[in-house]
């Protein structure tokens, strides 16, 4: 059993507070992706649990053991660095075999588990080479090589692919994917690309200056997050913010842009909310189509064609920012021109002042 038990972690370095009480429950064999902007205290956080950073105040405990006061070699842990911090003297296979040689274990067992893993990752033919003469790829295969020989309890991955071209990045985190399917390891993967956590992630938590914003399977976080900030971080083109009044007439309410604007949409919230109020509409640019007549008018400025799909950029009078709207890759519309653009109610998220989800 190798779950894991953050209670209540605090991570202070003097004044700065890098982590706030964090209170998470990691299952066994669960791929849990730690995301947030810079300085969030993911990777604090990580460096927490693999013990390489002390504990201010808090619990944590792995498998059910308290690990407060357990050295980081003894926690069961393997973590893999986005630097791959390989050894330069040594060869692939005595890179992957160090940790092992270390504590006793026999060359032939050493052997049988370094060929094990080169198998997976599909290196072997590279276990006699030193880590320069390696791609980047090859090399971030080797630091993965690494921690599979430990028989790690629980591996911890801190942006392992940050220094990989896009490609390779896509790639790797397919075969991360794959690892995490065939090993049924515990997971736990740092990164601030939200495209890696919602592909790889049984489960996401979103950090924000050293706290959870939230946490939930991928396409529950994108389908209803829980403030602004999530719904803002996840998804790929970005959320549209649309600020708005609230017009309330009997049964759902008329969000205006502007006291005397169109109605942007009209439906029900949860929470009090009186004529007037401000608010903030959350808006996915596939959740807005163009439409013959009705929805909003606005002009185009730039189509940004991405090849599967285009991106249109509008303007629309009195929206301070552009709308964004995903269209087919066949869209074509002369910039200048004008379009009407209609909004799928049902998907439009509602924030109150605070950035809170009100419906
Ligand atoms: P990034 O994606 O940029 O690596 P992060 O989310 O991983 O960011 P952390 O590295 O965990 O963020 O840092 C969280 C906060 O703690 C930041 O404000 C950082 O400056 C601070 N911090 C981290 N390590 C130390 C340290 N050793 N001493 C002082 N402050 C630190």
């Amino acid at each position: 059993m190798a779950s894991v038990d953050l209670r209540n972690i605090v991570k202070s370095f003097g004044k700065v507070e890098a982590v706030r009480d964090v209170s998470l429950s990691i299952a066994d064999k669960e791929l849990v992706v730690f995301v947030g902007p810079s300085g969030c205290g993911k990777s604090t956080l990580l460096r927490v649990i693999a013990g390489l950073e002390g504990i201010t105040s808090g619990e944590l405990l792995i498998g059910g053991r308290p690990m407060n006061r357990v050295a980081a070699a003894d926690r069961g842990i393997a973590m893999v660095f986005q630097s791959y911090a390989l050894y330069p003297h040594m060869s692939v296979a005595e890179n992957m075999g160090f940790a092992l040689k270390m504590i006793g274990v026999s060359k032939a067992e050493v052997d049988r588990k370094v060929h094990a893993a080169a198998n997976i990752l599909q290196i072997s033919e590279l276990l006699e080479r030193k880590p320069r003469q390696l791609s980047g790829g090859q090399r971030q295969r080797v630091a993965i090589g690494r921690a599979i020989t430990r028989s790690p309890d629980v591996f911890l991955f801190d942006e392992p692919l940050s220094n990989l071209d896009a490609d390779l990045r896509a790639q790797m985190r397919v075969e991360i994917a794959r690892l995490h399917d065939e090993l049924r390891t515990t997971m736990i993967y740092v990164t601030h690309d939200q495209v890696e956590a919602m592909t790889l992630a049984d489960r996401i938590v979103i950090l924000n200056n050293g706290q959870v914003e939230q946490e939930g399977p991928p396409l529950e976080l994108y389908e209803k997050p829980a403030n602004r900030f999530v719904a803002g971080f996840l998804g790929q083109p970005k959320m549209n913010f649309l600020l708005a009044i609230a017009a309330p007439g009997n049964g759902p309410i008329d969000f205006r842009l502007g006291a005397d604007g169109p109605v942007i949409v009209s439906r029900p919230v949860s929470g009090a909310i009186a004529p007037g109020d401000r608010v903030e509409l959350g808006i996915r640019p596939d959740a807005i189509s163009l439409v013959d007549s009705g929805g909003l008018a606005g002009g185009v400025v730039l189509v940004e064609r991405l090849g599967g799909s285009s991106l249109l950029h509008a303007r629309v009078p009195g929206l301070r920012d552009l709308l964004t709207v995903e269209l087919p890759g066949t869209y074509q519309a002369e910039p200048g021109s004008t379009v009407r653009l209609g909004i799928a109610a049902d998907r439009v998220h509602v924030f109150d002042a605070s950035g809170r989800t009100i419906g």
